[in-house]
């Protein structure tokens, strides 16, 4: 586990032919626990039946009443880790294995969070300071996180370094609810407008610019932010309303012509199956360490394809991460844009081994044709940022 701007979490699975595969898991509080209680389902087991030993984890967990959940966070991992072991084992690059390429190119978008980026948090999203958030925090100030302004200016930061794709958290500028829904007041509505009015005004109309609400706002409310929003074009309105209730998308899907997204904490086809029949959004944001699997995100992109639905994962993962997500947005004809969520994280790149850095440049990742997922860990480097008191894989 490398303590990042949240927890990069790694699953090495090794094999008797000496060959080893890599995955990536979305962090949760106990998760290291949970693959640990998990790797005897595997072991003894004939790695290249990937689907069939999915789902031997998925009944493993069954008697935990997993159906979904964070348990699908180390089950998605472990996908990962057998996909990069198969491919390395046939000589075929993961994106074969899920059908080959429909482009070389993977598309990213830069999470911008607000004026100011730099963020750390636990498992539980505790705030946290490692030494390295230490030592690029030196010159930033929390005190223009909400100003038009600040973000305007980091979006034209973004534009420099070469994406053309970028999103901003909307609902900094209210105060946080801790659950509750109230309604917001016009002024609080025009402060979200002005702030990506100046984020247009600094990027232009040639730059997607997509807005996040982290499920915090009822449904009145978000018809008028979406009112609000209507002039500035952009890419999509993301987790607007609660999350509980799909019937909500509905209704805000006839009020408004700005587009929705939502299903970064949606797990399995089966978690997708009714927002996709509804069609009560354009985007779906599965994310690809967490949901269940490359293989699956493969089949809800296929059943939102007969709904001429677009699929924009969601990724806060390190560099294996967003590789492993890279594999499967190249192979799926339905592929909008990719997160990139690390701007802030200095050690992003230097992790990874095996392919040029930075990863990401002019805000795309050439998908490497190497075996597996075409690169490795650098693990002198990431032990250097391991969580304290997490043991390096089986140490
Ligand atoms: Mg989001």
């Amino acid at each position: 586990m490398v303590e990042a701007n949240y927890d990069w979490t790694f699953v090495r699975i090794e094999t008797d032919t000496g060959l080893t595969g890599l995955g990536e898991c979305f962090f949760a509080p106990g998760l290291t626990a949970m693959i640990r209680d998990l790797r005897n389902v595997l072991i003894g087991q004939d790695p290249r039946h990937v689907d069939r030993l999915v789902r031997k984890l998925q009944r493993a967990a069954s008697g935990a009443g997993s159906v979904s959940g964070i348990v699908y966070n180390a089950i998605t991992g472990m996908e990962g880790a057998l996909l990069d072991l198969v491919g390395r084992a046939c000589g075929v690059p993961i994106w074969q294995l899920l059908g080959g390429k429909f482009r070389d190119e993977v598309r990213i978008y830069a999470d911008c969070h607000a004026g100011v980026g730099l963020e750390s948090v636990g498992p539980s999203l505790e705030h946290r300071e490692p030494a390295w958030f230490q030592a690029v925090r030196a010159g930033l100030t929390e005190e223009h996180l909400h100003e038009p302004e600040a973000s305007a200016r980091r979006a034209r930061q973004a534009v420099e370094n070469g994406f053309d794709a970028l999103k901003f958290d909307l609902d900094l500028d209210v105060e946080s609810q801790e659950g509750q829904l109230r309604a917001l007041t016009t002024d609080e509505i025009q402060l979200m407008a002005a702030r990506m009015a100046a984020i247009r005004a600094a990027v232009g109309p040639g730059v997607d610019v997509a807005l996040d609400c982290h499920w915090r706002y009822p449904l009145a409310d978000v018809i008028r932010i979406a009112a609000a929003l209507e002039p500035y074009g952009i890419f999509w309105l993301e987790d607007p309303v609660p999350p509980f209730n799909p019937r909500s998308f509905l209704t805000l899907r006839e009020s408004t012509r700005v587009p929705l997204c939502t299903g970064e904490n949606l797990f399995t086809r089966h978690g997708f199956r009714e927002l996709i029949e509804t069609q009560a959004v354009h985007f779906l944001s599965p994310d690809l360490q967490k949901m269940g699997g490359l293989l699956e995100g493969r089949r809800v992109a296929d059943h939102a394809e007969m709904y001429d639905l677009l699929i924009a994962p969601h990724c806060i993962a390190g560099p294996i991460g967003l590789l492993a997500s890279c594999h499967l947005c190249c192979a799926i004809p339905n592929f909008a844009v990719l997160e990139f969520h690390g701007q802030d994280v200095p050690f992003w790149d230097e992790i990874l081994t095996g392919l040029p850095r930075p990863l990401i440049q002019g805000g795309r990742v050439r998908v490497p044709d190497t075996p597996g997922l075409g690169a490795e860990l650098n693990e002198p480097v990431a032990r250097g940022y391991g969580k304290p008191g997490e043991g390096w894989f089986t140490e």
